[in-house]
């Protein structure tokens, strides 16, 4: 985006977060720009310097890197609290797990057992069918 203040290309907002001891650092915030809402998103967590003050103090902690201002002539700041859910996949080397071996072997199986069943038992009148 271009700084509305200084008219800078910025690509990244200068801020700060607190460290685990409770001081603060300075770092900068990937932007992302949305063009259908013609607004600019940042992401980042409740270490964020800003994130229980007022809009005013806010502003304040979103910087352009190269004049040092609030970047947008808009004042408006508008916090989400993004729940961010992560999962995790079965380890692919663990005993049991689909690998690309194991999948070839189960469809070989199935070809198989396939080639072995009559043709009256694929369409399920066979004599596993009980009345
Ligand atoms: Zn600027």
């Amino acid at each position: 985006m271009i700084c509305e203040k200084c008219g800078a290309l910025i690509t990244s907002i200068k801020t700060s977060r607190f460290a685990f001891d409770g001081s603060d650092f300075d770092t900068v915030l990937k932007i992302e720009e949305d063009d259908h809402y013609n607004a600019v998103i940042m992401e980042t967590d409740r270490e964020w310097t800003g994130y229980e003050l007022s809009e005013r103090e806010m502003r304040d902690r979103l910087l352009c890197p190269y004049c040092k201002q609030f970047p947008f002539a808009n004042d408006e700041i508008q916090i989400y609290d993004v729940v961010r859910i992560v999962c995790f996949k079965r380890d692919q080397t663990e005993k049991g797990g689909v690998t690309a071996e194991s999948a070839i072997k189960a469809v070989q199986e199935a070809a198989h057992e396939l080639k072995d069943t009559p043709p009256d038992d694929l369409l399920g009148i066979g004599s596993t069918m009980q009345f």
